[in-house]
């Protein structure tokens, strides 16, 4: 109807994670609803620590002035994480962007690498949804290479020709470590092939569960300058209401990531939240151990289950799905995600398989329960 409008967007279909009455209910605490359907921790921040935020909202916060634009405190702080995380002290706050999200810096890179018919981008589907969507809204062309069905491992084949022919060329790889929804962490032949790929390709590694997985590529951006890691304060952090990301990268890469933000994108009271998180990391991270533990007992009822496969998880979430032929394969699971929805646990169809969040002990149990109740109807 609007003629100003690019015609490649009137196909795109907007972004809905969760139907709105499910927010609704979220909204109200009284509502028992098992949100597993977006890898979210299942614990909020400790009241002490929301206490002291009310505090600084109240006492340190100026609302009519805008957010610190540079950021500076908060990536000082990112600086001290990511050091200590990744046993190396070679990060500085040159190395460090901070986002509206990890969404928001993987819009930034499609911006700074492929926009204008400059590139495509490479993914390995099933992967995380957002590279592609981002890029179509901003008329990047995308190449899906695949994985390896049984293990989900990188079709690397498919990926060295694409690389060698696609055109516009592949500028921006984008690897998940470990991968949603799958759950896998790179392996030693992947990282290898990443090792060789030509510095005019850009790497970027989202390490958004490396909290979980404990194992990461940072202390490797000093030997590849084309790598860049992106990390987020939304999942082992607790912080998915505050949108805060960072990427971690070459200063070159940094300081134009730096140009093409928005000079105020992130709002004071996230970036308070974001150090507050930090400063109390140790606290809060300790029950990572626990959800890791969670997570195996509900890997081991679920593959109790008839006719479920299970795989291994190296994050906070586990993927699952149906023997038997694809057709057959997709009723079930929509069967099964939609009867999980009915009794009050919600869970993602990711097409191909089922994405399960571990969530407290008790959500899991109703999990558990839940399949079987469904599976024996
Ligand atoms: C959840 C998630 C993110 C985080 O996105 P934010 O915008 O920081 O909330 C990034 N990458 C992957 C693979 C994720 O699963």
């Amino acid at each position: 109807m609007f003629s100003f409008l690019r015609p490649d967007l009137a196909d795109l279909v907007s972004y809905t994670p969760q139907p709105e009455d499910f927010l609704g209910k979220q909204n109200t605490k009284q509502e028992q609803i098992d949100r597993l359907d977006a890898n979210e921790n299942p614990y909020d921040l400790p009241e002490s620590l929301k206490t002291k935020l009310a505090r600084t909202y109240q006492e340190v916060i100026a609302v009519n002035r805008y957010p610190d634009g540079s950021h500076g405190k908060l990536k000082q702080a990112i600086v001290e994480y990511t050091n200590e995380s990744a046993g190396v002290r070679h990060f500085h706050p040159a190395n460090i962007s901070v986002g509206n999200g990890s969404d928001e810096l993987i819009r930034s890179l499609l911006i700074a690498t492929c926009i204008g018919e400059n590139g495509s981008i490479l993914v390995a589907n099933p992967t995380f949804s957002m590279y592609g969507i981002l890029a179509k809204t901003l008329g990047i062309p995308v190449k899906d290479i695949g994985r390896d069905p049984n293990n989900f491992e990188l079709n690397l084949e498919a990926a060295s020709k694409a690389i060698s022919n696609e055109d516009p060329p592949i500028k921006v790889v984008f690897v998940v470590h470990p991968n949603s929804p799958t759950a896998n962490k790179l392996t030693e032949r992947e990282i290898s092939w990443l090792r060789e790929l030509p510095e005019g390709v850009l790497v970027v590694i989202d390490e958004a569960y490396f909290e979980f997985s404990q194992s990461t590529l940072a202390p490797e951006i000093t030997r590849h300058p084309n790598w860049v890691v992106l990390r987020t304060f939304s999942k082992a952090f607790r912080l998915a209401g505050h949108r805060v990301g960072y990427a971690v990268s070459h200063p070159m890469l940094t300081a134009t990531l730096e140009k093409i933000r928005l000079p105020y994108n992130l709002p004071s009271f996230s970036q308070a939240a974001a150090r507050a998180v930090l400063s109390h990391r140790h606290e809060l991270l300790q029950v990572i151990p626990q959800i890791q533990k969670q997570r195996q007992k509900l890997i081991a009822a679920l593959k109790k289950l008839p006719g479920l496969q299970v795989w291994p998880s190296d994050a906070n979430f586990i993927y699952v799905r149906f023997q038997g032929n694809e057709a057959s394969n997709e009723r079930k699971m929509q069967e099964i995600a939609d009867g999980m929805k009915a009794r009050g646990t919600l869970i993602r169809n990711t097409g191909g398989g089922l994405r399960i969040t571990i969530g407290s002990e008790e959500e899991n149990k109703h999990t558990v329960q839940r399949f079987q109740e469904i599976l024996q109807s």
